[in-house]
């Protein structure tokens, strides 16, 4: 079995500006992200399989996260012109994502079963089967934390790793569950 802190050393190797373990005992569900999903902000709510509704109910991603003992928080950490500064925002998130599904991959090659949670919805396709015929790689799609209810600050900040980096900073944060 891989030790934590060797996993926690790969992803800062693999350029993410921060990793920490993660207790899995900290993650708590709340309904009320849920709702935040379904007021369809970032246009994902029923688009994809990995975003509400066609995730699951918040009791089967419980179940889902149960499945696993182990996790790490990642971060990529950014500099923004202003907090109108969209393009910055897009060109981090880009960043982090590209990162984000490279260390999935790393971490599939490790373990037999991966749950990742990222910034968003899967874009592993430039287009999502979604509703209309299964996923195209369901052991590598992508959901995102608050897709599974979580408050993304209160998971930082039960874990010992800061959320908010001062004015101008911006962070993009996701984790990896396994055993
Ligand atoms: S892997 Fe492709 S089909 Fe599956 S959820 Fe992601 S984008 Fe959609």
């Amino acid at each position: 079995m891989r030790d934590l802190d060797e996993i926690v050393r790969m992803a800062l190797e693999a350029g993410f500006s921060l990793a920490a373990p993660l207790d899995l005992a900290t993650i708590k569900l709340y309904p009320e992200v849920r709702e935040m999903c379904a007021s369809d902000k970032c246009r994902a709510y029923d688009r994809n399989w990995t975003c509400p509704p066609a995730c699951g109910t918040l009791e089967e991603c419980s179940e889902r996260i149960r499945k696993y003992n182990r996790g790490i928080i990642v971060q990529t950490l950014g500099e923004l012109e202003d907090d109108f500064d969209f393009e910055g925002m897009a060109e981090l998130a880009k960043k982090h994502n590209e990162k984000f599904y490279a260390f999935h991959d790393v971490l599939h090659g490790i373990f037999s079963d991966v749950l990742a949670l990222g910034a968003g919805g899967c874009s592993r396709c430039d287009s999502c089967t979604y509703p209309d015929m299964p996923c195209r790689f369901p052991h590598l799609a992508l959901s995102s934390m608050e897709a599974y209810g979580m408050i993304v600050n209160e998971v930082c900040t039960l874990n010992g790793v800061p959320y908010y980096h001062g004015p101008g900073k911006i962070a993009y944060i996701g984790c990896y569950l396994f055993d």
